[in-house]
């Protein structure tokens, strides 16, 4: 497979992983912001072939995990209503809100239904006329412009009875909440490809800028991940901290202007709360107003208890980067991709699902 196969010779992989040896002397702690690079450094053993002097962590990168409870909450009370149809992304199914979850929801007769795209939970509602369809936005800057653009759909071909629950969550705003609180010490940022793709690689500028952290956005295939650790270290060596892309085939500085078009368009900036960070001002979209028809936090009344965290999961702390799924009691043996407690061994990029699947024994 030519383009992928590519991004995986071992060879080059080899000359990297060299380079990196040779040239890293600084101890250093980088972390992957995104959940994407977390499974690929966990399949490809990535850690493990760094020098000692190279600590990755993991961070809060992952939509379904950072989702909090409170905001789960309102998706299951959403599921609730009479004559709602709930359309989700997979990964959400199964991620157990504060006393129930959706699929538990499904289970007990609310209409829950998987989607791969906002334009599938368009056409449901287009075939249902007679009930209301509700999209879960949740993800990134990387999914919001395609959200905004159902919703202007939605408006152009008056399908009134769709509606979105935003719980999107833009990165830099999470970022600096992380290297604000000072809990944890970086000396690397491996940045989200996909999200630079949209927001553009001066997304990060204030992090090498005033943080004197150098930034590397990276792809998510192995020699992407390696390549990126190796300019990472080649910065930190040399005394630098700048923005740079090991990732040029996705993202460029400016971004995808279209679709920051789209999401300013149909979203504003507003409060999020994150899964273990808390509530970050400017870290989430609202739909705004000339939209709210289609936002389903005005169109319905959502009542939600008090949220409860499930007793012993420390997802929150694996998602600022302070521990690892290793230092979870639960970890394996109570907590598991089949019996998950927490988000972070639910969703196919959560940091516990990918200690699970590939072993995370060596590295921390
Ligand atoms: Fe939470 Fe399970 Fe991860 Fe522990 S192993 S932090 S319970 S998701």
């Amino acid at each position: 497979m030519k383009f992928i196969d590519e991004f995986r010779r071992s060879d080059l992989a080899q000359a990297l992983i060299s380079r990196i040896h040779q040239r890293s002397r600084t101890s250093v702690r980088f972390m992957e912001f995104c959940g994407g690079h977390t499974v690929t450094i966990f399949r490809y053993g990535i850690r493990q072939l760094l020098p000692h002097t190279i600590e990755m962590v993991s961070g809060p990168g992952c939509p379904v995990c950072v989702t909090s409870n409170a905001d789960l909450d309102k998706a299951i009370a959403l599921a609730e209503i009479p004559g709602v149809i709930i359309a989700t992304f997979g990964d959400m199914f199964k991620v157990p809100g504060s006393r129930s979850s959706l699929q538990q929801a499904n289970a007990d007769g609310a209409d829950v239904r998987m989607v791969y795209s906002a334009l599938d939970a368009i056409q449901m509602a287009r075939k249902n006329p007679d009930k209301s369809v509700v999209f879960l936005g949740i993800g990134f800057e990387t999914t919001a412009p395609a959200i905004a653009a159902s919703i202007l759909q939605a408006e152009e071909q008056r399908v009134e009875n769709y509606h979105v629950l935003s719980m999107h969550k833009l990165c830099p705003p999470a970022i600096q909440a992380i290297l604000d609180s000072g809990e944890v010490k970086l000396q690397g940022l491996v940045c989200p490809g996909h999200v630079s793709a949209v927001t553009g690689s001066r997304a990060w500028d204030f992090i090498a800028r005033d943080y004197g952290i150098p930034c590397v956005v990276s792809g998510f295939e192995p020699l992407d991940v390696l390549q990126c650790v190796a300019m990472l270290v080649e910065q930190v060596e040399s005394g630098r901290s700048e923005v740079e892309i090991a990732y040029s085939r996705g993202v460029k500085a400016d971004g995808n202007t279209e679709a920051l078009k789209l999401m300013d368009r149909v979203f504003e900036p507003a409060p999020a709360t994150w899964r273990g960070v808390g509530e970050i001002a400017g870290s989430g979209l609202k739909i705004r107003d000339e939209y709210g028809e289609f936002d389903a936090e005005r169109v319905f009344t959502i009542e939600i208890g008090q949220p409860i965290e499930h007793g012993g999961c420390i997802c929150g702390e694996i998602l600022r980067g302070v521990s690892t799924p290793l230092d979870c009691n639960l970890f394996s043996h109570v907590c598991t991709p089949q019996r998950p407690v927490g988000p972070c061994m639910v969703s196919s990029e959560g940091t516990c699902a990918a200690y699970y699947s590939y072993g995370g024994a060596v590295g921390g």
